[in-house]
């Protein structure tokens, strides 16, 4: 029987860096994957994946619209979708073979079959050819992710009933593609096949897209989005999806209660992902699981066995990589004796439709509710000579800050490259910086982080520059 210190079960983001991490820190440690390749959701269905086809759909968007106006004359361009997907699975398949090296690198064992538990210090491995092996551990960590989750009343076909699995992966451009739930996954997707040249309606039960970003964000990116062409249906709950051949037929109540309906030739169902526990064997080694089917964790990330623990989207919190990497880090500092920490408010949310959304901190909804004394500044991204330069003159930023203190509680943008500015406001909120400690600080010339400075100082006295 192999003996390791700790063994990970699940090779995502949360699950491989937990890996990576305690062997840095001297841990035997093994890591289990069910699938022949690593990086679990993220890197082979998820986040990767979907950036492949939104920068390759966003290529075919300037070229079709914006191109000309730069004065690049080109013929007609045409979306060879068999290329784009064939290129993302090139891009998937370096990127998990990237994760292969660093096993190797760091010495971690990897084992590819199921993982469950057979006790609390006992892993079994289950082998696609039915052979199995136990492990003996000192500690374990959980990191099974998540899969979609749908509606009790849709079946998910895979073929004309998707989700985001299957739509990383169509065949065919769609002619109309009916989008059920107006979140993450429903608007970058949803995007991809627009720019592509589907017809595409969104259908959200609540009365604004992306619910649970500032209300700012999502006005926005509703004008955006309608602007490029994408329809909605809000305040709108589904009640049956009906497929007859090549179509399918989403029958619905808006918010008078009146029957609506609308069809399409595929429906991505985008309602929100559930956490993965199948298979596991948690009984057997007696680990409890929460209300809503998540491993139930206290703020060590350790289950109700000693030592157990558990990480990324199987757990409580947002699911995101981002956050299931902290996760990871974390529980194999912890293990090591170190008293590491986690900043939850400074988890940023990003959503990569163009122009991209990003948040972090409190949303000025949140900061009502606590009834908080907070001020708002925010500038425009058409006011930037950048984004006149590169034409993205869509979008704002928007920074909350404490009323009497001037401390930063949450930044809020959406334009160009709003995924990569808002490292910024993480690292400012993460040292505590005051609207006008941004203000004060240099912002390269011209960039679209100046927006960050003016809204900086639009909070701090209304002193916006450029405005
Ligand atoms: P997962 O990545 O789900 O990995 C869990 C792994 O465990 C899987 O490989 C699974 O096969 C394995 N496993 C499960 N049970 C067992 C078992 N019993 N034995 C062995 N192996 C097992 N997040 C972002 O931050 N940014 C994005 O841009 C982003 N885009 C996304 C786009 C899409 C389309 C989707 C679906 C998700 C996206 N996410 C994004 C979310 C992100 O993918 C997840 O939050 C992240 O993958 C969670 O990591 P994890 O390690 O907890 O679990
Ligand atoms: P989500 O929670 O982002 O959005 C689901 C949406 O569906 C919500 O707006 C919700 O109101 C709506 N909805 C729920 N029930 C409905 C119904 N009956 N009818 C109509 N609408 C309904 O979930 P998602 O988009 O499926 O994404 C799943 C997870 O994956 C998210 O937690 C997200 O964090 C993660 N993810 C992240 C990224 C990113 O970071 N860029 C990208 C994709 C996915």
């Amino acid at each position: 029987m192999s003996q390791f210190d700790v063994t990970v079960i699940g090779s995502g983001p949360g699950g491989y860096v937990a890996a990576l991490r305690c062997a840095q820190l001297g841990f035997k440690t093994a890591l289990i994957e069910k699938y022949s390749t690593l990086g679990g959701t993220c890197l082979n269905v998820g986040c990767i994946p979907s950036k492949a086809l939104l920068d390759s759909s966003e290529h075919f968007e300037n070229a079709k619209h914006n191109f000309a106006n730069h004065g690049i004359i080109i013929n007609e361009p045409q979306a060879d979708l068999a290329r784009m997907v064939a290129r993302k699975n090139e891009v998937v398949d370096q990127t998990t073979k990237g994760i292969n090296f660093l096993m190797d690198k760091n010495k971690v064992t990897v084992f590819e079959g199921l993982g469950s538990f057979e006790s609390a210090t006992q892993v079994k491995v289950t082998k696609n050819d039915g052979s199995s092996e136990i492990l003996e551990t000192k500690y374990a960590i959980v990191a099974t992710g998540s899969k979609p989750s749908t509606l009790p009343f849709i079946t998910i076909d895979k073929e004309r009933i998707i989700t985001s699995t299957e739509a990383l992966n169509l065949k065919e451009i769609p002619k109309h593609l009916v989008v059920i739930g107006g979140g993450v996954i429903g608007l970058e997707l949803g995007s991809v096949y627009l720019r592509l040249g589907s017809q595409v309606t969104v259908v959200e039960y609540m009365d604004k897209i992306i619910p649970t970003m500032d209300g700012a964000l999502s006005k926005e990116l509703t004008k955006v989005l309608k602007k490029q062409g994408m329809k909605f249906m809000l305040s709108t709950g589904v009640q049956s999806v009906e497929r007859n051949g090549d179509s399918v037929k989403i029958t619905a109540k808006d918010k008078k209660g009146e029957e609506v309906s609308v069809e399409g030739d595929y429906v991505l169902v985008s309602v929100g992902r559930k956490p993965f526990t199948e298979g596991l064997g948690l009984e057997k080694a007696g680990v409890e699981l929460d209300e809503r089917g998540r491993v139930k964790v206290n703020d060590h990330l350790q289950t109700n066995v000693a030592n157990i623990y558990a990480i990324g989207d199987v757990v409580k919190g947002a699911m995101l990589a981002h956050k299931a990497e902290e996760e990871g880090v974390f529980v194999a500092e912890t293990l090591a004796g170190q008293k590491p920490h986690i900043n939850y408010n400074l988890i940023p949310g990003v959503v990569y439709t163009w122009p991209e959304v990003a948040g972090v901190g409190k949303t000025e909804e949140q900061l009502k509710e606590e009834g908080a004394a907070y001020k708002v500044g925010s500038f425009p991204m058409r006011a930037l000579g950048r984004s006149r330069a590169s034409g993205d003159i869509d979008g704002l930023i928007k920074i909350l800050a404490d009323e009497k203190t001037d401390e930063v509680l949450g930044v809020h943008m959406i334009g160009a490259r709003a995924a990569d500015l808002i490292a910024e406001a993480v690292t400012a909120m993460e040292f505590r910086a005051s609207a006008e400690d941004i203000s004060r600080m240099s912002h390269a010339h011209p960039t679209y982080a100046e927006a960050i400075k003016e809204a900086a100082l639009d909070a701090t006295g209304k002193r916006a520059l450029h405005m």
